[in-house]
């Protein structure tokens, strides 16, 4: 079967907050953008209840919610989508090509929002069935998997504002919920350490980490062996299902060895701009930012990849190549 091929002058990777706001003003300045969605449309939020943080919204907000109205705000302006999986990325020239299985795509720029996906601790029993017990009792986003451990005991591993925000809503279905921190202080903000610390179906062990997922494919998780960090002391604690909550990583993958990253994988910009080392090419969001990661700063960055995508295509038109030397970066 013949690809078919589409020639976009901004294509952005991405549509969580940061790809949609990039939608939103680059559709505004008539650039008619191809918004290119993997496997999590809509991203993070779309696995969060309330909202509570995002201005505008008084009351508060469901992520679901809160992304449909960026997505039709962002089509408003004409912004088209492609749900599709890219395997392949080409940043060595202008247009830059984006390879999926059915389209190649080209675009004179491009805004990378590709985001951020959960990360694992990669322990035995944690990888998805049938060599472990991941969708079988192993979870990373209570929201999704909450429901289906109605009256268990239930584990939250990680220290920071997701793992509070997993277990504290994981309250809503378990008969308790055990946070296991691999020190004896959270990460996460006062708030959400004080809403945890004032449930009473919270408790917390601390300075331990977790080795091992127990449990059989018929029964699921049974339980987590546990080994004191302080002490190494090794014990086997009963669970009904764990849900990892140990922060993300950035889905740049695609990008490596083309763009320059932090050793982590997040893509440097360069300072007040989304411009990375390619010109013609913006980053944006959770992929670039390991400091603020809120829904807000990614659509405040989302803006400025537009803003920097439309003033490179002012000065760089279709057909003009900029060349990828550093002495051009200056020029964007
Ligand atoms: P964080 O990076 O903030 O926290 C990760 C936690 O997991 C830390 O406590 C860390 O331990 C622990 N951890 C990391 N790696 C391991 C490991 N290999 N083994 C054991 N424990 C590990 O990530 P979050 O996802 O919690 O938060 C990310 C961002 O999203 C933050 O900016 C947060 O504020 C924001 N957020 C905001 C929410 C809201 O406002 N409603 C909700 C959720 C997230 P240690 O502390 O020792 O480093």
């Amino acid at each position: 079967m013949t690809k078919e091929t589409i020639h976009k002058e901004v294509v952005i990777l991405g549509s969580g907050p940061a790809g949609l706001t990039a939608a939103i003003y680059a559709g505004r300045a008539n650039l008619k953008p191809l918004v290119v969605e993997g496997p999590e449309p809509g991203g993070q939020l779309m696995i969060t209840t309330d909202v509570d943080n995002y201005p505008g919204f008084a009351k508060g907000i469901l992520g679901p919610e809160l992304m449909e109205q960026f997505r039709e705000q962002a089509r408003r302006f004409g912004t088209e989508f492609l749900v599709s999986w890219v395997s392949k990325a080409d940043l060595s020239q202008r247009p830059f090509t984006l390879e999926t299985e059915d389209h190649t795509i080209k675009a004179e720029a491009l805004i990378i929002a590709s985001g951020a996906s959960a990360k694992w601790l990669g322990i035995p029993g944690e990888a998805p069935t049938p060599a472990g017990l991941g969708g079988n009792g192993v979870s990373a986003c209570a929201t999704c998997d909450g429901f289906f451990f109605k009256g268990k005991p239930l584990v939250v591993v990680g220290g920071g504002d997701t793992a509070m925000e997993e277990a504290t809503f994981l309250t809503k279905f378990a008969s308790g919920v055990t946070v296991i921190h691999r020190r004896d202080a959270l990460r996460a903000s006062k708030i959400m350490q004080d809403k945890a610390f004032g449930n009473s179906k919270i408790e917390f062990i601390w300075d331990t980490g977790v080795e091992e997922i127990l449990g059989t494919r018929e029964a699921g998780v049974t339980g987590v062996r546990l080994k004191n960090l302080k002490t190494d002391e090794e014990r086997v604690f009963p669970t009904g299902g764990v849900f990892i909550a140990i922060g993300h990583k950035p889905n740049t993958d695609l990008f490596r060895g083309q763009l320059d990253m932090d050793e982590v994988g997040y893509i440097k910009t360069r300072e007040r701009s989304t411009a990375t080392n390619i010109p013609g090419v913006f980053a944006c969001g959770d992929a670039q930012d390991s400091v603020y990661r809120q829904a807000v700063t990614a659509a405040g960055t989302g803006c400025m990849a537009a803003i920097d995508a439309e003033r490179f295509l002012d000065n760089h038109p279709a057909g003009t190549q900029s060349g990828h030397k550093e002495t051009e970066l200056a020029a964007q």
